[in-house]
């Protein structure tokens, strides 16, 4: 028997009033829909490889800095306590949180522009809409379909944007963005905790590789108001555990910001039911507008000083040339992909042309972790190397 969610309000997802999978399963006997679609998403082999890709360092400049696993489960935490003040779907913020970076390519952002750059003529690619792809088509874990066979909801929240092209082939989950509507308040919550988390996180892991200073953080209105606080209240305290302490205390003041003006969003509009919080013109779960400013002079900040950083732009640079090198040689030579992707490769082919081969090789390369990317480009690329 699925749980009851006792606390539940009224405009959260109920996995009993699921709009459910696309093949229609018996539900499971101890666990809710959304528990079943987190499950899956855990035992998913995209997942696992988050576990060897960039958040912003590359993988195997050091083993102290988030990764895309560490970062995924960082958002479900953030996720799951907002969720549960609120009296929101806790699971179904959860499997959203753990799945929204399935489709990451190696690298980061820069392999993602990458990729994108090399797919222009082919329909271009997108991480958020891989990270759909990766559950609805790649996964390879079932008998009777392809891919993991999530709920609506689920998938819904992790197709965070899309161009409204692409929107039109959706179906149902690409209504959206045609009408100009909203997703259910886990979705639109799931977003906000992805950016609260790598927000905070980049500043603690551009800290610790020593590309941003503490002196250059008291410019930001959001750090220097704690790190007075922490002064003051703690005047000895100084390295690791002085920065995680005005970490720690950046993130909760984000956190009740997001509770409080969200729990007055509610209030205002008071939408009964989940489908009620889907037309309304305006997301719910949002930063006060102050909260809002100050988010985005640390994400300026972050740009400016961080992401732009010599030694980031260095590493940047070199993954692109990877997954560009990467890319160009699978297209020239689809004979030198592995026999599964090879397979693959050939049937899109037969689908779509041309298109249906680049969209192989994409497939193939955002599937890469940082480390296997590197050693697929020297096999391919350094005539010494043993294949
Ligand atoms: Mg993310």
């Amino acid at each position: 028997m699925t749980q009851p969610y006792p606390k539940l309000a009224n405009y959260a997802a109920r996995p009993q009033h699921s709009r459910g999978r696309v093949f229609a399963e018996t539900p499971p006997q101890f666990r809710s829909e959304y528990q079943r679609d987190r499950d899956r998403i855990v035992h998913s082999s995209a997942f696992r490889r988050l576990e060897y890709k960039t958040q912003v360092f590359v993988n195997h400049e050091g083993d102290m800095f988030r990764t895309r696993l560490t970062h995924s489960i960082e958002v479900a935490q953030i996720g799951r306590s907002i969720a549960r003040a609120l009296h929101l779907n806790e699971d179904l913020t959860e499997a959203i949180a753990l799945a929204h970076d399935l489709g990451h390519t190696p690298f980061g952002h820069a392999g993602q522009d990458v990729l994108n750059e090399c797919m222009r003529d082919y329909g271009g690619f997108e991480h958020n809409l891989q990270s759909l792809r990766v559950v609805d088509e790649l996964e390879e874990k079932y008998a009777q379909f392809r891919g993991l066979n999530l709920t609506f909801e689920t998938r819904e929240g992790i197709l965070k944007h899309c161009h409204l092209e692409k929107a039109k082939q959706l179906a149902e989950l690409g209504e959206r963005f045609l009408k100009r509507t909203q997703p259910g308040l886990e979705a639109q919550l799931a977003n906000l905790a992805d950016e609260i988390a790598y927000n905070n996180h980049d500043v603690d892991d551009g800290l610790r590789a020593g590309l941003i200073t503490v002196e250059q953080l008291c410019e930001i209105d959001l750090f220097r108001r704690q790190f007075d606080e922490v002064k003051q209240r703690y005047p000895g305290l100084g390295g690791r555990r002085r920065v995680h302490e005005i970490i720690r205390r950046m993130i909760n003041e984000q956190v009740s910001d997001l509770i409080n003006h969200t729990q007055q969003n509610l209030q205002r509009h008071q939408p009964q039911s989940s489908d009620e919080v889907r037309a309304l013109a305006q997301a719910m779960v949002c930063f006060s507008d102050a909260m809002g400013e100050l988010n985005l002079q640390l994400k300026q900040f972050l740009r400016r000083q961080l992401y732009q950083h010599y030694r980031v732009r260095r590493m940047t640079s070199k993954a692109g040339r990877v997954i560009r090198n990467l890319f160009n040689a699978f297209m020239e030579e689809t004979a030198m992909l592995p026999p599964e992707q090879a397979r693959q490769c050939k049937q899109l082919e037969a689908e779509q042309g041309e298109q249906g081969r680049a969209r192989a090789v994409a497939d193939y390369i955002a599937g890469m972790t940082d480390r296997y990317a590197i050693i697929e480009h020297e096999r391919i690329f350094d005539p010494s190397a043993l294949t």
